[in-house]
């Protein structure tokens, strides 16, 4: 009897005491949390992160995109961001000065001539379009980053080299660096200058063994006493690509910076650190020139030989040696969401404009162009795409006036539009056939399609920012849990650990969960469907942790697929945003209704390249067999249809206030001998009813150039 119920007591007592380890907080920490924590360190299973990786993931925060990894986004927080509007002086500088700018800078004699007028460089000085982002403090225009946007967005649609000048100065640069980590001293003296153009700055990051993996790069200075008793640095340098070096009058520089004396008191290796450089410094060599795709904009390689400068060229005095790395970081952040952008939106808005006019005007088979169902499809693409770059652009943007330096959504904002414009400008030349070939001032397209490239390139490049950057970046940093749980195990604070871990595993159930009776309910609107992509987002990002962990961010193709889907939920909250903020009217319902779709269809897209290609054996076979037929039956969005196709391609073939409003913000000139005018004017003739003026009109804007022989011969020789 007492054998018996000793044995009984034995049986309970596992179970029991299991169950109170891992159920009682203090005896689980102890002994399951603090075993795995231990365990992870030893075996070197967290991911591991260098410094650099590390100053770039602190740099910048996150905003309410982090809504979209929560499986469960709160509406509330997506829906009231407040539209970026522009105050009554930046729409006044917009409708003065920028107009007038843009007036006197004329594209084609701009390419021709390889350089801006004098008059126009005197107008950009002088109306201090160098200094938007500097407060009025210091003599500049203090815009909010809307304000800036706007003026780069008109700016660009008139011509390109004019954007990128004005550009250049007011993104990630010395003025910018300044302004966030400049001594009083630095300020007091630069900002003034740089705001009137007495200062002409670039920045000099990149070089030939440091391109995309800036951090590795080679120029040097070193830190050394003279016979004054003073500190000073002996700079090398070798950069390349360096956008307005040739006219610049101040260089900012980032090296690396050594110190064998200790001098700085920060050790031998102080790491990378930014300089300004006066151009004038004996040792500074620009004296040559790349040519960018034929972009007439500045863009040198610049040397430095043994080029000595006080230790108060560094940028933040002595204190801001060694922090280069960060501030880049950080203002590349911010910038990121701004110029090019703000560039593809304006050349969305010229595209859609111009591919939607012409296919109006020009017919062929006796009807306008775009009254064919393959055209019209090429103008569905154009239109919905330009709507939700727009939309991208302006949701960004608030985060940005909000104060914020989002990096993620930065990110994504630089990848998508510019890659989104690339898909655009492509469609257009399509639409204008030869009359976006023959180059020329009546070719509306060609420059913008020819320089397509170059902001895929710049600014982190697209392939890297779309594989590393978005969904590696955004995993780390806007996942509830993973960045509490690197930290606790930085630190060996198993406490922190176990609440993170507990944490990690209901939310990861939870999302589970979520996204199967999600998937099954299947409920229709907008926002319901975004929930069930969130939360598929959600879960088959736990199951990637899972299984990879810190492995997940060297399997580029899963990262870069995640980022897919991350980013066109991004576009389609930002969609919905522009919609409603535009008054819900239902004249733009055809367009919202088409970006909501393709965001849809991308989603799903990207989700079902996700299973068919995991990158683990065993949970590819599972997904394969399971996961991806019901993903394939049960899907989360279709693309448009063809009706939706036709109805957006309508949009852009009626003048009127809709076109003009979605796709406004652009330059439009007034004198009636312009190309972007004889278009505008004819397309408009296409409602009147007087057949001989639109017939008169609408041969005037399909006329392409041509040269004289001669005249072409000599200039090519000239040339
Ligand atoms: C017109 C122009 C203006 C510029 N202006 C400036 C300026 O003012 N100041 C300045 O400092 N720099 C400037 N740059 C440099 C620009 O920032 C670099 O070109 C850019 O950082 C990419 O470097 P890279 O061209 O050497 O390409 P690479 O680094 O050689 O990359 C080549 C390709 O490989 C991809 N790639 C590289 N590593 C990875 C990875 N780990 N994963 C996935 N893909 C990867 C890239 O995305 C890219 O597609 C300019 C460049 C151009 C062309």
């Amino acid at each position: 009897m007492k054998q018996t119920w000793r044995s009984r007591r034995w049986k309970y007592a596992l179970p029991v005491g299991a169950a109170a380890t891992v159920l009682i907080p203090s005896i689980r920490r102890q002994t399951i949390s603090r075993t795995f924590l231990f365990a992870i360190r030893r075996l070197k299973l967290m991911p591991r992160i260098s410094a650099t990786e590390r100053a770039g993931l602190e740099a910048g925060d996150s905003w309410v995109e982090a809504e979209l990894f929560t499986g469960s986004p709160d509406w509330s927080k997506l829906r009231d961001v407040p539209p970026s509007e522009l105050t009554r002086e930046e729409q006044a500088f917009l409708d003065g000065p920028v107009e007038r700018l843009c007036a006197m800078a004329n594209d084609w004699d701009i390419w021709q001539e390889r350089d801006l007028p004098e008059e126009v460089w005197d107008f950009i000085r002088s109306q201090k379009f160098l200094g938007m982002i500097i407060p009025s403090e210091y003599g500049g225009l203090g815009f909010s980053a809307s304000a800036h946007s706007a003026v780069i967005r008109k700016l660009h649609s008139r011509s390109i080299p004019l954007s990128i000048t004005v550009m250049v100065p007011n993104s990630l640069g010395p003025a910018e660096l300044l302004l966030h980590y400049g001594t009083q001293e630095q300020k007091s003296y630069y900002l003034p200058r740089l705001a009137a153009g007495i200062d002409l700055p670039c920045f000099a990051l990149t070089e030939p063994e440091a391109g995309s993996d800036a951090a590795s790069l080679e120029s040097h200075g070193e830190v050394f006493r003279a016979s004054d008793g003073q500190l000073y640095l002996r700079l090398n340098w070798n950069k390349r690509w360096i956008t307005l070096a040739a006219v610049a009058t101040v260089v900012g520089l980032a090296f690396r910076l050594h110190d064998p004396a200790n001098l700085l008191g920060k050790g031998e290796e102080v790491g990378i650190t930014c300089a300004l450089i006066p151009r004038r410094t004996e040792g500074v060599r620009v004296d040559r020139r790349h040519d960018p795709m034929g972009v007439p904009f500045y863009n040198s390689p610049t040397e430095g030989k043994d080029v000595v400068v006080p230790i108060s060229a560094i940028i933040g005095g002595a204190e801001g040696a060694g922090r280069g790395w960060v501030m880049l970081m950080e203002s590349l952040a911010a910038g990121r969401g701004i110029s090019l952008p703000a560039q593809s939106a304006s050349g969305c808005a010229v595209v859609s404009r111009v591919a939607g006019a012409h296919a109006a005007v020009r017919k062929q088979f006796g009807l306008p162009i775009g009254k064919f169902e393959g055209v019209s499809e090429a103008l569905a693409q154009i239109g919905g795409l330009s709507y939700a770059v727009e939309a991208l652009r302006r949701y960004t943007l608030a985060a940005l006036d909000s104060g914020k330096r989002p990096a993620v959504v930065t990110a994504i904002a630089k990848y998508e539009s510019t890659e989104l414009f690339r898909k655009v400008v492509n469609h257009g030349m399509d639409v204008l056939g030869g009359a976006g070939i023959s180059l020329g001032p009546r070719n509306l397209l060609g420059h913008l399609y020819i320089a397509a490239p170059i902001s895929i390139t710049v600014e982190g490049a697209n392939i890297l920012t779309r594989s590393l950057i978005v969904y590696g970046q955004g995993v780390l940093r806007l996942h509830p849990y993973i960045r509490r749980e690197i930290q606790a195990l930085d630190t060996g604070d198993h406490v922190e650990f176990d609440r993170a871990i507990l944490g990690h595993v209901g939310f990861a159930v939870r999302n589970f969960l979520r996204a199967s009776f999600l998937g099954v309910t299947r409920r229709g609107s907008y926002e319901a469907k975004l929930n069930w992509a969130s939360a598929v987002f959600a879960t088959l990002t736990e199951i990637s942790l899972m299984t990879l962990g810190g492995k997940l961010k060297k399997k580029e193709t899963l990262s870069g697929r995640f980022a897919d889907a991350l980013s066109w939920m991004y576009i389609a909250t930002a969609s919905l945003h522009r919609f409603q903020s535009e008054g819900a009217r239902n004249e733009d319902r055809p367009l919202l209704s088409w970006v909501m779709d393709r965001s849809f269809a991308e989603i799903q897209a990207a989700f079902e390249e996700i299973l068919r290609n995991f990158p683990v054996r065993l949970v590819r076979t599972l997904f394969r067999n399971f996961a991806l037929p019901i993903a394939r039956l049960n899907r989360i969005g279709n693309a448009p249809t063809d009706e939706m196709d036709r109805a957006v391609a309508r949009l852009l073939m009626e003048p009127g206030e809709t076109r003009d409003r979605i796709f406004g913000g652009v330059y439009l000139p007034r004198n009636p001998d312009e190309q972007m005018q004889r278009l505008e004017s004819a397309f408009k003739a296409t409602k009147s009813s007087d057949m001989e003026h639109a017939t008169r009109l609408r041969k005037a804007a399909i006329e392409v150039d041509s040269f004289d022989l001669n005249e072409y011969r000599h200039r090519k020789k000239a040339a």
